[in-house]
């Protein structure tokens, strides 16, 4: 039984995708699938499955929660290496590992944490060291990066040097561009450091998907690969770059997913009527209606209302009055044939239509991102060619 909404997530936009990253990225880097917000909202259950059939063999998650959703769903397969880029609690550093799972450490509290447990478990730690660049967010700051690397040499029977990573901060945009330079300057440093003190990292690691591909320097032993494998630019500037250099006017990427839902019911209006709740809506002439069964409960924001489109038949057309909790209602007038049942696309296209993520949310500043991680974890993902 299908829920009344579908996300959909295309195979052939994952592995054109993955493609066109290993093409744009140095044959020596690894690429690490970043898995964060729930795939970015495209749920990891299904996605996952995708990235091994295009030979992924690194993921990354933000949390030592979506490393255990991952490695449980796996049900002991594990073909890949998994990396947490943020929290554990100390209760979980057991189980991280116990289960080889690779982490950051970004301060001396989680170090020695890490070194407590691992030595109690007479187990190795995989650690990637992350250093503070610039962005003041996460990282051993400067004057501390020695002492961190002499902790990992001293107690290499357990801290195993697995990466000396950074991460940028907003690399996406030109706007931003002195303040990545003189981060990538910085974690020049820290690699030399490295040399320096003799004990080199397994790899080195810095770039998200902006930095990857408009930082060729920042493509090193591994990128960290977010939004693109999605089949979305980081920005829009990041996307007019990367046409306007290759005097190539197609979109090399395809975006994999696509909501849906359907028809659920018609009617007819008469000209001078209140559609919906309250008064927000008056038709102006006669009107046919589409009742489809979806509203904020699964996501579509009632910020919406009287503005989002959607696309029957492969025709754009217009939410009439407000986003209610589980239904909307469309203007289907002036598409023929419109029956119970049919399609309707949320998020995608058809033909020539689309409705854009970005246009979903309204062309509110940024984010694709965030639009993508709030898409709810209970609507059904379902894979098609
Ligand atoms: C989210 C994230 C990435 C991926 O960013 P994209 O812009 O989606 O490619 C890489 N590294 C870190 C540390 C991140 O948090």
């Amino acid at each position: 039984m299908h829920s009344p909404t579908i996300i959909e997530l295309s195979r052939s936009a994952v592995q054109n995708n993955i493609e066109f990253i290993r093409k744009s990225i140095c044959k020596d880097t690894r690429m690490s699938c970043i898995l964060k917000g729930n795939a970015y909202g495209h749920g990891f259950g299904k996605y996952v499955e995708l990235l091994l059939e295009n030979q992924i063999d690194h993921f990354s998650v933000f949390s030592s929660f979506e490393a255990y959703q991952i490695l449980s769903q796996m049900k002991g397969k594990r073909s890949f290496d998994l990396m947490i880029i943020g929290d554990i609690p100390d209760e979980h550093l057991e189980w991280v590992i116990t289960h080889q799972v690779e982490f950051y450490v970004f301060d001396f509290y989680r170090l020695e944490r890490a070194l407590k447990v691992a030595k109690s478990l007479n187990k190795k730690a995989y650690i990637h060291l992350e250093v503070e660049t610039g962005m003041n967010r996460l990282g051993f700051e400067q004057a501390d990066w020695t002492e961190a690397i002499e902790f990992l040499q001293r107690h290499k029977k357990y801290l195993v040097f697995k990466g000396l990573c950074t991460h940028y901060a907003g690399a996406e945009s030109i706007a931003n561009h002195t303040r990545i330079g003189m981060q990538i300057k910085k974690f020049q440093k820290a690699q030399n450091l490295c040399q320096t003190l003799g004990y080199p990292p397994q790899m080195v690691h810095s770039a998200c998907s902006a930095a990857a591909i408009r930082f060729p320097k920042t493509r090193q032993d591994l990128v960290r690969i977010g939004i693109i494998q999605y089949g979305f630019w980081p920005s829009e500037e990041t996307f007019i770059r990367y046409i306007t250099q290759r005097k190539n006017e197609q979109n090399p990427l395809q975006k994999v997913l696509s909501w849906r839902s359907r028809v659920m019911s018609l009617k007819e209006v008469k000209r001078g009527e209140y559609v919906g709740y309250g008064m927000s809506y008056l038709t102006s002439e006669n009107k046919k209606l589409a009742v489809v069964g979806v509203g904020y409960s699964n996501g579509f924001a009632r910020g919406l209302s009287n503005s989002g489109r959607v696309i029957i038949r492969g025709v754009r057309t217009q939410v009439i009055g407000t986003v209610n909790m589980n239904a909307i209602t469309v203007d289907v007038t002036h598409i023929p044939d419109v029956q119970v049942g049919d399609d309707v696309i949320l998020i995608g296209q058809s033909g020539q239509a689309e409705v854009s993520v970005s246009s979903f949310a309204n062309f509110s500043e940024q984010l694709n991102y965030e639009v993508l991680a709030r898409l709810p974890l209970d609507i059904e993902r379902v894979v098609v060619d």
